[in-house]
């Protein structure tokens, strides 16, 4: 993938920008204090002897190795006394690591370091547009006190189908392999709809799997700069590309954007082309059925029913609640 590329050249160019802050202090240190390069110099010399003792299958081989050893040993520890007694650190001549276990190559004995598995979270992150904000909301802080729970005409009680929907939420993220369920958020602003969407998204980053997340209206600014706007095609390509490749696609506020027949197309085309392809989707609204329906051509309608998990959120908005609190 194009973004373990990327950031394998950040490495690359880390390590080089290392080896040149080395070469750096050598310089100007060694100009200081010149028996310093004396005993680089030696010390280099001292490990071609070694190697050639090693290929060198003489009869005296281990006595020879080790007074080889015992010099390399002499000049390291008065290399560290020099720089000691002029006050630099004892490890003023070692090339710097970022990551100590790697080295800074980002893999240890041919597996991801941790430290690269990160990286890559990260940038998954930056790709899925959360901001900042939605990446610390999670389940753990999902708050079921701010729903009733008293049951109104027959329904269960806006608390009760919160947890229901809540459990599905989890079970979405812990199955995401094993199923292809598609998932349909619909109510009123501010019952929770994006703030399961964030925690479903940030569970699924931190796992290291690709979420783009977008409102409908950027959605659709989105991918019309890419047909229209010929100067950024080519900037463009690639994140039109996860769109439609990526683990999972959410698009917030399905409804909000300005209706016209480019847009129906666009949404069309999206939702067809994922669903064909078996990639995830989860779309929350806050129209209602009948304003779906008058929004949206009969296709886009149908292709929603017919292939989403429908969840209805009701209840009163809990973020006025939140604010008297
Ligand atoms: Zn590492």
């Amino acid at each position: 993938m194009s973004n373990l590329r990327s950031i394998m050249k950040e490495y690359a160019d880390l390590r080089d920008k290392h080896k040149k802050e080395l070469e750096h202090r050598k310089s100007v240190l060694y100009a200081k204090l010149p028996r310093l390069r004396d005993i680089e110099e030696s010390l280099v010399k001292l490990s071609i002897d070694i190697t050639k003792a090693i290929l060198n299958n003489s009869q005296n081989r281990q006595e020879l190795l080790e007074i080889l050893h015992k010099k390399q040993m002499d000049l390291k520890a008065e290399r560290v006394e020099l720089l000691l007694e002029n006050n630099y650190p004892r490890d003023y001549l070692e090339l710097r690591y970022q990551c100590k276990n790697c080295k800074d190559t980002g893999y240890i004995d041919g597996k991801k370091c941790s430290c690269l598995v990160q990286r890559e979270i990260e940038e998954l992150y930056k790709q899925s547009n959360m901001s900042s904000s939605f990446k610390r909301e999670n389940f753990d802080m999902f708050r079921f006190d701010l729903y009733s729970n008293e049951a109104e005409n027959g329904k269960i009680s806006p608390q009760e189908n919160m947890k229901d929907i809540y459990r599905s939420c989890i079970n979405y993220v812990k199955n995401f392999d094993s199923h292809d369920k598609n998932l349909f958020f619909i109510g009123k602003p501010g019952l929770g709809k994006t703030f399961l969407c964030n925690s479903i998204a940030k569970e699924l980053l931190d796992a290291g799997r690709s979420v783009i997340y977008q409102s409908s209206p950027d959605l659709i600014d989105t991918i019309r700069k890419y047909k229209f706007d010929f100067d950024k095609e080519e900037e463009n390509a690639p994140y039109l590309e996860e769109l439609y490749h990526c683990d999972l696609l959410i698009i917030d506020d399905l409804g909000t954007e300005l209706s016209t027949q480019f847009s129906n197309l666009a949404i069309y085309n999206i939702l067809n082309r994922r669903l064909l392809n078996n990639k995830k989707i989860i779309i929350s609204t806050n129209l209602n059925t009948d304003e779906l329906m008058s929004t949206y051509s009969e296709r886009i309608y149908s292709r929603i029913l017919g292939s989403f998990s429908m969840y209805k959120f009701f209840g009163d908005d809990i973020r006025l609640k939140m604010r008297t609190m």
